[in-house]
Parts: structure tokens; C-alpha cells; sequence
């Protein structure tokens, strides 16, 4: 039996679980698909995470060799990095588990995002570059790139941030920081008040692509604030892309699913 391993962290990965136990509204039914087993793995950061359909693993492999022993002794044939557009570790493990295992790898990544007439963008190749020229652009920064990287930011002692994570941060982490626990999709009217309430003067975000997390740009725009972007980290060569879950699927079926 056909048997899909997902590494997950993701909408995608969660709308390619739904889609593939027969859940998702607009897509094939599963009556259509021949009897398959689906596990996501997720890597265990979020404290409570909303767990598809499916089996589910929470963890690391080990590296890139156990994750290839973890597919092949559970039987896994199709593998999908569906991980965050940012965790580059995990797809250059991918790539490198699929050969040695020997089951094709596809990478479902959404698209990057691009500026619109009226966007201020700043692109930076990563969050150090992006600390670096912060205090040129604002002193009031709301900062999405997440609780992991907070440290790149951490001199910064003349800036005030609002932070915002799924889980609570860690220090290291900057000294005028009020914190804001929230987990997205975020709406484009709760965008224009937080920026509005906490007088934010600059966004920093990663170019993580996707609708969920896509409003804070527009609210940005409008309100003529200039946006710090993140570049998106390489990904490794030679791996099939999708950049939805129907193409996925597509994929999925094109590969004797
Ligand atoms: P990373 O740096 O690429 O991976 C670090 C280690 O975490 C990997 O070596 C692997 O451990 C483990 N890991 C990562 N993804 C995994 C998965 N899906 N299942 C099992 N183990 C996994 O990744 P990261 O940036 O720390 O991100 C961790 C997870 O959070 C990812 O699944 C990602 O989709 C999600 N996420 C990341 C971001 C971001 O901005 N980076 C944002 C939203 C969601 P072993 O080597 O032991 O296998």
C-alpha cells in the first residue's frame, strides 16, 4: 500500500493530509484514490499543534540517515517536504534521504511574495542583515519572524518591538519587547489596529509566502510603513516542486500513487 510521509510544520502540509484523507471540500475524493497511509511528521516546536488527519510522529529523525531509516522501515514510497519555506536544515535532509532510501521527494512550497505599487520593501538575505539595518528604517518594529530568531535582535536596545509567536519566546531576546501570542490566519482589520495601537513604525517578516500571515503587508502599505523582508534561505537542487496542494496531488498521482 502506497504510504506518504509529509514532513509538516505547515498549512500546506495540513491542507495535503485533509486532501489526501478525502477532507478537503474542493478537491478529488478519496473514493477516487486507491487504499493509502499518510503520516505527517512534525519536528515538536509548537507546544499545542493542530494535528491532521492521519498519523501523526512529533520530532526530529536524527538527521538525514534517520530519517531514511525511518522510511524505509516503516514502508514510506512518496515523501513530501512540506515544511516551512525556512527550515532549510530539514529540506537539504529531504533530499538527501529520498536518494539514499530510494522513494521520490516532492517539495510542496508556497510561493514567495511580491511587492505591489505602493509596498516599501527591504530585502535582506537573512535576520542578521535584517538587525543591521532596522534602526535605519523605524524604532517601533513589530517583528513575525518567528520566536527562534530573536536573538539577531537582541542589541537593539534603543528599539521598542512587539513580538509575535504561536508559543512564548526565550532570551535572548530584545529589552523593550512586549510579547503577543497569537496564531494566524490574521485578519487585514486586526493588521491595521495592532500597527495602529502600538504605533508601528516598520514590519520585519521572512518572505514566507501564503495567505495566512499576508495581510500584515497590505496593513503595512496602507500605512505607509516600511516592510523588512527576509529572503528566503536555497533550497536544495534537483527536487520537484509544487507549489500547491493540487499540483501535490497531481504529482502524487503522476508517480504511481
Ligand atoms: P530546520 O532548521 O530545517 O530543522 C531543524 C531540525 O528539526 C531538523 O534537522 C530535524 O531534526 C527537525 N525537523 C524539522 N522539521 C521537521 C519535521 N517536519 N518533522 C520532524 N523533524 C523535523 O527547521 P526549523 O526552522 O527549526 O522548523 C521546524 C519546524 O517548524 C518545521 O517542521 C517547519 O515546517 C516549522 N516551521 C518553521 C518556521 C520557520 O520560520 N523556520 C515557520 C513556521 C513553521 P532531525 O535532524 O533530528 O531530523
Amino acid at each position: 500500500m502506497p504510504h506518504v510521509l509529509i514532513l509538516g510544520g505547515t498549512t500546506e502540509a495540513r491542507g495535503l493530509a485533509e486532501a489526501l484523507a478525502g477532507a478537503g471540500t474542493d478537491l478529488p475524493s478519496s473514493a477516487a484514490r486507491p487504499p493509502h497511509r499518510v503520516t505527517t511528521s512534525l519536528a515538536g516546536r509548537v507546544q499545542n499543534p493542530v494535528l491532521p488527519p492521519g498519523e501523526t510522529r512529533i520530532g526530529g529523525f536524527g538527521g538525514p540517515r534517520g530519517l531514511a531509516d525511518w522510511v524505509r522501515d516503516h514502508g514510506v514510497t512518496h515523501l513530501v517536504d512540506a515544511t516551512h519555506p525556512f527550515a532549510e536544515r530539514m529540506s537539504f535532509h529531504a533530499a538527501e534521504a529520498s536518494v539514499v532510501a530510494g522513494v521520490p521527494l516532492l517539495a510542496l512550497r508556497r510561493p514567495a511574495w511580491q511587492p505591489v505599487p505602493g509596498d516599501t520593501w527591504h530585502r535582506v538575505p537573512d535576520l542578521r542583515a535584517a538587525a543591521e539595518l532596522l534602526p535605519d528604517l523605524g524604532s517601533r518594529a513589530f517583528l513575525t519572524t518567528g520566536r527562534m530568531g530573536l536573538a539577531a535582535f537582541a542589541g537593539l536596545d534603543r528599539m521598542w518591538f512587539l513580538v509575535r509567536s504561536v508559543d512564548a519566546p526565550e532570551p535572548p531576546m530584545p529589552v523593550r519587547t512586549e510579547v503577543l501570542l497569537a496564531r494566524g490566519p490574521f485578519g487585514l482589520e486586526d493588521e491595521r489596529e495592532l500597527l495602529r495601537t502600538h504605533r508601528i513604525d516598520v514590519l520585519v517578516t521572512k518572505d514566507s509566502g501564503g495567505s495566512a500571515t499576508a495581510p500584515k503587508l497590505t496593513a503595512a502599505r496602507e500605512s505607509g510603513i516600511p516592510v523588512l523582508v527576509i529572503d528566503r534561505p536555497v533550497v536544495p537542487e534537483g527536487v520537484p516542486e509544487a507549489s500547491s496542494v493540487p499540483e501535490a496531488l497531481n504529482w502524487l498521482a503522476g508517480v504511481a500513487f
